[in-house]
């Protein structure tokens, strides 16, 4: 039609397009997107060229491009009127061209683009609450995968003693269980590729899904020669039932260790999303921990000290002018509280004094009783 109206070289003010397809006419009407793929392309070329308000609807049997579709010969053309000069209406007026009729735009879903939604909603197995032990937890999912194991596989029945196989196929069961819940959205883009949402809580922590489909923490210890599971540890959802128990149980395993001490443990496998609140909430609910260390009690009250331990002596004086040196042996130092009397003040006559197998002077129990045995021995 461009090309056409450069060539005639006239002053065009409207532009008629007609096709006896209603499906055509329903599909200019929407936007191209709507439609599958070939057709959208096509729609989408046309809506860019023409004015969409200008397709109208022809009857076929004022279509002179239909002739051709439907077979004819040279002789009928010759002189067939539709085909050299269009319908006759089509010199007349534009009130008398045909009508389109209004249900021609209603919608087709023929060619239309189907967009399904998959939604997909796991719920949460009411029967984690029940446990108030990880290993008991663990356990009970181990026999219950076996079940299903034994059930699926008739011939490679497993029995006997829970094997540390089916104890950490266990731990992996459940982990992905609570992730699943907890994180939705976020191991549905990973599993697509996609970008995490700007408003996911574990964006900072850059995850990803292992083989296993477990998420974990990225990081940037690729290269670092530690474990796997200290490189990348699970993610667990903060506040969730089994992050508490697996605090609990990291916490008994340590002999009741102190919030750091967990925390530090737990990361060795595990990464709570707020770690430090969920460990404080846990150790606060221990009752072990709080029967060993209560809190709110009064403390006994102390008895008086004895006088000797609170006389003043002056000690000090009294052996510098004999020009000699006390040595007292103080408790944690020596396992002896006594005192010693050294010749001189140079560090040889002190090392002498130390060195002798029996003390001089004996064992007293205070400094007023060195200095009694010192006045005693010096008189
Ligand atoms: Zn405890």
């Amino acid at each position: 039609m461009k090309k056409t109206s450069k060539i005639l070289n006239l002053p065009i003010t409207h532009q008629y397009y007609w096709t006896d397809s209603t499906i055509v006419l329903s599909w200019l009407s929407e936007i191209s997107g709507n439609w599958k793929t070939f057709v959208s392309n096509r729609i989408s070329e046309i809506q860019s060229l023409t004015d969409v308000n200008y397709w109208r609807h022809v009857p076929t049997k004022y279509n002179p491009a239909d002739l051709i579709s439907r077979g004819t010969t040279t002789s009928d053309l010759i002189n067939n009127k539709l085909w050299w000069n269009g319908p006759v209406w089509l010199k007349s007026d534009t009130t008398n061209w045909p009508i389109t009729p209004p249900n021609i735009y209603q919608k087709t879903d023929v060619e239309r683009k189907r967009v399904v939604f998959l939604i997909i909603t796991v719920q949460e197995l009411h029967v984690f609450g029940k446990f108030s032990n990880y290993l008991k937890l663990q356990r009970v999912i181990a026999y219950s995968l076996r079940f299903i194991n034994n059930i699926k596989n008739k011939t490679n029945k497993l029995y006997g003693n829970i094997s540390t196989n089916e104890l950490e196929r266990a731990s992996l069961t459940i982990i992905k269980h609570i992730q699943a819940i907890t994180f939705p959205s976020e191991i549905s883009n990973l599993q697509s590729n996609k970008p995490l949402d700007r408003k996911s809580k574990l964006l900072p922590l850059a995850p990803f899904l292992d083989n296993n489909g477990l998420l974990r923490v990225g990081g940037r210890l690729k290269h670092a020669e530690l474990d796997f599971s200290i490189k990348h540890p699970a993610i667990l959802p903060s506040n969730h039932h089994v992050t508490k128990l697996l605090v609990q149980y990291e916490h008994e395993k340590l002999l009741h260790g102190g919030q750091q001490l967990t925390l530090a443990s737990l990361r060795q496998q595990y990464w709570p999303i707020n770690g430090r609140s969920i460990v404080r909430q846990v150790l606060h609910k221990c009752l072990r921990c709080f029967r060993t260390n209560p809190k709110g009690t009064v403390p006994p009250t102390m008895g008086n000290l004895p006088v000797k331990r609170l006389q003043t002596a002056p000690a000090l004086n009294k052996i510098l002018t004999q020009n000699r040196v006390l040595l007292l042996w103080i408790p944690g130092f020596s396992d002896i509280t006594g005192n010693e009397l050294a010749n001189d003040l140079t560090n040889a006559g002190a090392q002498q004094q130390l060195t002798r197998p029996e003390p001089a002077v004996g064992i007293c129990n205070s400094l007023n009783g060195a200095l009694q045995d010192w006045e005693t021995h010096h008189r």
